[in-house]
């Protein structure tokens, strides 16, 4: 007799993103396994309510209060109960008919509902990375408590599963491949002209527009090489990140006698997010399957850090430790959006991130505030800088 299926109830912070979608779909193909029973977004009205139509979760939850005023009165006679405002997604977190949340908010707005999902107990697929970039002190001290936090990075899922039944002090380093985005191989001249519009055209992952500009400056890997030292445990010194502009091989460990273990499929979302909705089981049919012959070559290549100043910017923070990767992290956010309104060139971002460290003297993280107190000096320098219009 078959064994019978357990369902999961799964809440999708971020529902109507890039990500969010992608995690419906998975939904879709695993219906019997997973259950959504909370669904959040911040301002898309339309397609939230769409997608409680369709999945009927019990709780709804609009991060903007006027957009949750106009879900309200939409979805009037449903059942659906519409949630409003940060506590709204504090109650989605931490919803008690979700076993998993997955957290696939944008930016460090993500960060109270990360702790709220692991100070419940939740199984935590954590997409959004800038919660840990601000707050890893505190995600790790949330996950000794209770919890338990499975990596949707693709970068760092590959790592997750390299580690499976490994010893961590085997790991001589971990390495995270980088496509190198839309601008791979430009020089610095060739940088100042680009636009929003070439930004955004990544040539391998089709993304959010804020992760988009984070790839093309290689921001991105920045976050993620701070993301790997928190949920890895490995110091900055060996964390390294190399060149890979076919997205196959999607992060390696390097263990101490030399070899190398790496993770590799077509680029696709949606198996790493499968992967931390299903952990410790694999799901099949696969979304695609991976024919190497077909692909051809693979290539890798060291990572042009004198072009792309970010990365450095971002290994410079984490070493600085304390509050210094908020303010990485909240200035990016404040330049990047400054980029995408057009009120900035391609090369301030890193510009504007650089200014605000160098004004900045960290200090330890003992709680929340101490991450939102950082947050707001960085937004409020990083916007001083946009508005002066003096940055490189
Ligand atoms: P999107 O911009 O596509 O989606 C963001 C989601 O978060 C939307 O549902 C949005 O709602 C919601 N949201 C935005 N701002 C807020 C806020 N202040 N409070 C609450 N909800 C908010 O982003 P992505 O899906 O691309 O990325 C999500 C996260 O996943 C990021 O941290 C990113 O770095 C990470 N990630 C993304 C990958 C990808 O392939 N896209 C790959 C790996 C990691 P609304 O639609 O209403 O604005």
């Amino acid at each position: 007799m078959a064994a019978c299926k357990e369902t999961r109830g799964l809440a999708v912070l971020g529902s109507t993103g890039s990500i969010g979608t992608q995690a419906l779909e998975v939904v879709d193909a695993h219906p019997d396994r997973l259950r959504v029973v909370a669904l959040t977004a911040q301002r898309n009205v339309d397609l939230l309510e769409s997608q409680a139509r369709r999945y009927r979760p019990p709780l709804v939850c609009m991060a903007d209060a006027a957009a949750a005023g106009e879900l309200s009165r939409r979805l009037e006679g449903t059942g659906i109960e519409v949630a409003a405002g940060p506590d709204g997604l504090l109650e989605a977190a931490a919803y008690p008919l979700a076993d998993t949340v997955l957290n696939a908010i944008v930016g460090s707005a993500g960060l109270p509902p990360t702790l709220a999902a692991l100070g419940a107990g939740k199984r935590l697929a954590l997409a959004n990375k800038e919660s840990m970039v601000a707050g890893g002190e505190l995600v790790l001290s949330a996950l000794r408590t209770g919890g338990e936090l499975i990596p949707v990075d693709s970068e760092h899922g590959a790592i997750f599963h390299c580690l499976r039944g490994e010893d961590v002090n085997d790991v001589e380093a971990v390495i995270l491949t980088a496509s190198g985005g839309p601008f791979y191989g430009r020089s610095r001249e060739e940088l100042a002209e680009v636009t929003v519009e070439d930004a955004l055209a990544h040539p391998t992952w089709s993304m959010g527009r804020k992760i988009s500009v984070d790839s093309a400056t290689l921001m991105n890997k920045g976050l993620e090489v701070i993301e790997a030292h928190f949920l890895f445990a490995v110091p900055y010194e060996r964390i390294k990140v190399l060149a890979h502009p076919q997205s196959v091989v999607h992060s390696l460990v390097e263990f101490k006698d030399g070899s190398l273990a790496a993770q590799l499929s077509v680029p696709d979302m949606r198996l790493p997010i499968a992967l931390a909705l299903s952990y410790p089981e694999r799901w099949g049919p696969p979304f695609l399957r991976t024919d190497l012959a077909k692909l051809g070559g693979l290539s890798f290549a060291a990572v042009d850090v004198e072009t792309f100043g970010c990365l450095e910017l971002a290994y410079r923070a984490g070493k600085e430790g304390g509050t210094a990767t908020a303010v990485l992290n909240a200035a990016n956010e404040v330049a990047v959006e400054a980029f995408l309104q057009r009120r900035i060139a391609f090369l301030e971002i890193e510009g504007i991130i650089r200014k605000a460290l160098d004004a900045y003297r960290p200090s330890p993280v003992r709680c929340l505030d101490d991450v939102l107190a950082a947050e707001e000096w960085a937004r409020a320098k990083a916007a001083r800088l946009v508005d002066s219009g003096r940055v490189c």
